[in-house]
């Protein structure tokens, strides 16, 4: 059975994931519409047409700047096992585009879409490095993201270093080792970006136990669903007076795990690094002014947001230790 590129850094760690993703519906993190715009760019390449989503127009103009010939753009890819020669598909998956230049270099790309700041390397995609075996058939390759954020002018590409000939035997026996692994749970730090963990009962299990600070149970969830709390006015205010007990927990914690990653204490976590660095300062202006000398054009006033506040109850007065010692 051949299995979703995109599943391979996954199934690396854990060999149950692939198993729980093809059982289950998927469940997408694509919310800003990713899947709609990549497959606007592979219509609009394929039928050399212009598009109407801004979006799509930067992957499309980073691709007519490239220098390379193009190709395969977000269309089916499969790594077949050419290295042993079984004719086994390995993998399968739909990279961004494929893109071979002058010099027999061959890059394999996928689209970064909307607002992802925090971004594994494309080094650490396997995915997309057996794309790049299959794509590249033994000549020199890199992989790399094309980068199309909302708020950047134009689109910008994150490249790996070069994989060379003489380093495939390795990337074969990585994706060969990733897609036999037994369908048995492996948990640990990469759970946290397990997509299907939901419905992993390794995971359950683990998330069952942190939560018993909490008071709470997580039942498996149903197809497609988040694990549901059961949360009524009768047990909020509980839930409430606990989740501020963990918050105060880790605002105890935190800081004291800062400061000794200051001190040089290493801490890594799925492969990256807790670390602290001074940012510039922040950009502001005085609302007030610029109103007052009619520049209002400078204002920029974002959409509405929900939040959550406490505010006081009418007519509830609040225990105090003297009244509770009387009672
Ligand atoms: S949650 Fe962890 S143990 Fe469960 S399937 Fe995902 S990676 Fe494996």
């Amino acid at each position: 059975m051949k299995t979703g590129a995109h599943l391979l850094t996954q199934l690396e760690r854990c060999g149950l994931s692939a198993e729980l993703a093809t059982q289950h519906r998927e469940i997408s993190e694509d919310s800003s519409g990713g899947r709609v715009t990549r497959e606007e760019i592979g219509r609009a390449w394929a039928a050399r047409d212009k598009t109407l989503d801004p979006r799509a127009d930067k992957a499309l103009m980073w691709l007519a700047g490239c220098h390379g010939l193009v190709h395969s753009v977000n269309e089916e890819l499969d790594l077949t096992d050419d290295e042993r020669k079984t004719g086994e598909v390995l993998a399968s998956g739909k990279p961004g585009a494929v893109v071979e230049f002058a010099d027999g270099e061959v890059l394999v790309l996928s689209w970064v879409i909307g607002s992802h700041y925090d971004y594994p390397e494309p080094e650490e995609d396997l995915g997309l490095i057996a794309m790049g075996l299959a794509a590249a058939k033994g000549r020199p390759f890199r992989v790399g993201q094309v980068w199309v954020l909302d708020d950047a002018p134009a689109a910008a590409c994150r490249r790996s270093p070069l994989y060379a000939p003489e380093s495939h035997p390795a990337l074969w026996h990585r994706v060969r080792s990733a897609v036999s692994r037994p369908k048995i749970a492996c948990p640990g730090q990469w759970c946290i970006s397990c997509k299907q963990r939901i419905y992993c009962e390794a995971w359950l299990t683990r998330a069952a136990a942190a939560l018993v600070i909490l008071g709470l149970e997580v039942k498996a969830a149903k197809e497609g669903q988040i694990p549901k709390l059961d949360i009524t006015s009768a047990t909020a205010s509980d839930l409430a007076e606990r989740i501020k007990t963990v918050e105060s927990l880790v605002d105890f914690a935190k800081p004291q795990l800062q400061a000794a990653v200051k001190s040089g204490v290493r801490c890594v976590v799925n492969g990256k690094e807790y670390y602290s660095r001074l940012a510039d300062g922040r950009e502001t202006a005085d609302v007030k002014a610029l109103k007052a000398a009619g520049l209002t054009e400078y204002i920029k006033v974002g959409d509405p947001y929900e939040t959550f506040g406490w505010r006081k109850v009418p007519g509830f007065a609040v225990a105090t230790s003297k009244a509770r010692s009387k009672s």
